[in-house]
């Protein structure tokens, strides 16, 4: 009998060391849980010492799998309020060198009563080799759950036949809303897609369910719970397309991106401010600030056009410097600010008088160049004529009438002639009517010698 039980004892301690099963007894005083024994195969199995874990320098919960610790907290809870001693039940713990481990455990436990202490007494079975492969896809599920929860982008998950959509923590959290406070229903989405964006998230989305494209991404605005629109970029692709090719399951990402769309929008404002000032600062270096006709750089501009022009296709034009005559007199008998006044008067009789494709410029001073598209020096001649008559009544000094009449020189462009060869003749023409007595409009003729 003697030798039966040391034999029992004996094996029952071989098992205990060599075994596949960890036999452990702990207790909780007080809601902490002190291990009490536990058979010395947990160093084989699991890699910790006993004396680690019956001193507490590995507390036990801190063994068990981290997803794992609150189920098993629960089902301990509760078993011990509902004073119903056995259960089985499954969970991961930790082996010391990191590696995960499956358990099937039976545990028992025992009230005392007198010392208000309670013993558990647990079996854990390393089940890790059989259940690796369907623990695995458990694993694998939850660990896609835990990614998309834990994601900084929404996640959407759109089943075309049954026509539900699930729409991830993030997804929702993105427009304001808490898990439960959205539906997983497609009108969730659609009713908060920005009036002026429907009809554009529409078409893409009805290309990609008629396999008409290869993936979906469009930008949209979606009405956030604080009654703003964010800038959503939703890209997504099915998964799953039926006989037809119609998409029958989709898959999606939204992706706040307001913030960049902000910033474009400032940019865009700021480039079109510059472009403006651009336009206004091209403006001023072509206009002359006395008269707001051309300037001279412009006006050489347009001659050089001019002359392109006449290369193309022979489109002549006459080219007319215009001086006023005695101007210093003007100055000198009512004063510069009149003078300027009387340029001014004079600029505006032009502009009047001469209308686009022509093209009038202040040359310097009171001489101004005048460029008459597909017009000859004699056409030219007419019109100057007229500008001329005018001058008559044009100008008054309170309200006496001041005299102003100007010299013109014109010269008429028909061959391939340099720039400052053709502003020298109509100089030269200009020059002319000032000797012949001011007041006169002459063209230029080559024939003719220049006085
Ligand atoms: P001519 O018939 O020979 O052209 O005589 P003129 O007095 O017009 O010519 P002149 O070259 O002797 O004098 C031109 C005057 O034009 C001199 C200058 O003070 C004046 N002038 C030039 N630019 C301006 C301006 O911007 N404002 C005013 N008020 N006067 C100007
Ligand atoms: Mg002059
Ligand atoms: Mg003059």
């Amino acid at each position: 009998m003697e030798n039966t039980e040391r034999d029992f004892t004996e094996s029952f301690q071989e098992i205990a060391l060599n075994g596949p099963v960890v036999f452990i007894h702990w207790l909780i005083d007080e809601g902490t849980q002190m291990v009490d024994q536990i058979t010395p195969n947990i160093k084989r199995i699991y890699g910790y010492t006993p004396e680690e874990v019956i001193s507490g320098s590995v507390p036990l919960l801190t063994i068990i799998f981290e997803e794992d610790r609150k189920k098993f907290q629960d089902t301990l809870k509760l078993r011990i309020a509902s004073n119903s001693p056995f259960w089985e039940s499954f969970y991961r713990i930790y082996a010391k060198n990191g590696d995960i481990r499956f358990i099937k455990s039976y545990t028992y436990i025992k009230f005392h009563a007198f010392t208000s202490k309670t013993s558990i007494y647990s079996y854990l079975i390393d089940q890790t080799e059989n259940d690796k492969e369907i623990n695995m896809h458990v694993s694998l599920e939850q660990r896609w759950a835990t990614a998309i929860d834990s994601a900084k982008d929404g996640v959407w998950d759109w089943d075309l036949k049954e026509n539900i959509i699930f729409y991830s923590k993030h997804w929702k959290s993105m427009i304001g809303y808490k898990e439960h406070e959205l539906l997983n229903e497609l009108f969730e989405w659609r009713k908060r897609i920005h009036p002026l964006d429907i009809d554009k998230v529409d078409i893409i989305f009805n290309a990609h369910i008629y396999n008409n494209s290869s993936f979906i991404e469009c930008e949209y605005r979606l009405l956030h719970a604080d009654g703003t629109h964010r800038w959503i970029l939703n890209r997504g692709k099915a998964v799953e397309r039926n006989e037809n090719g119609l998409a029958m399951r989709m898959i999606g990402t939204h992706v706040d991106i307001t913030e960049r769309k902000a910033i474009e929008l400032m940019l865009k404002e700021r480039n079109e401010e510059l472009e403006h000032l651009v336009e206004q600062l091209k403006d001023l270096s072509n206009t002359d600030p006395l008269t707001s006709l051309c300037n001279r750089r412009k006006m050489i501009e347009e001659i050089k056009n001019a002359q392109n022009q006449f290369d193309l296709n022979k489109q002549q034009f006459t080219l007319a410097i215009l001086d006023i005559d005695y101007f210093k007199n003007i100055n000198d008998q009512y004063g510069h600010t009149f003078g300027d006044i009387a340029l001014q008067t004079f600029a505006n009789l032009l502009m009047r008088q001469i209308s686009s494709p022509d093209v009038m410029g202040r040359w310097g001073g009171e001489e101004f160049i005048l460029l008459f598209h597909n017009k000859s020096a004699l056409e030219t001649f007419h019109q100057l004529m007229s500008i001329q008559a005018g001058c008559n009544d044009l100008l008054k000094y309170r309200m006496e009438q001041v005299h102003l009449t100007f010299s013109a020189g014109l010269y008429e462009y028909n061959n391939y002639e340099l720039l400052e060869d053709i502003i020298k003749y109509a100089d030269q023409a200009m020059y002319r009517a000032k000797s012949l007595g001011r007041q006169q409009i002459i063209i230029h003729n080559k024939g003719l010698p220049v006085m």
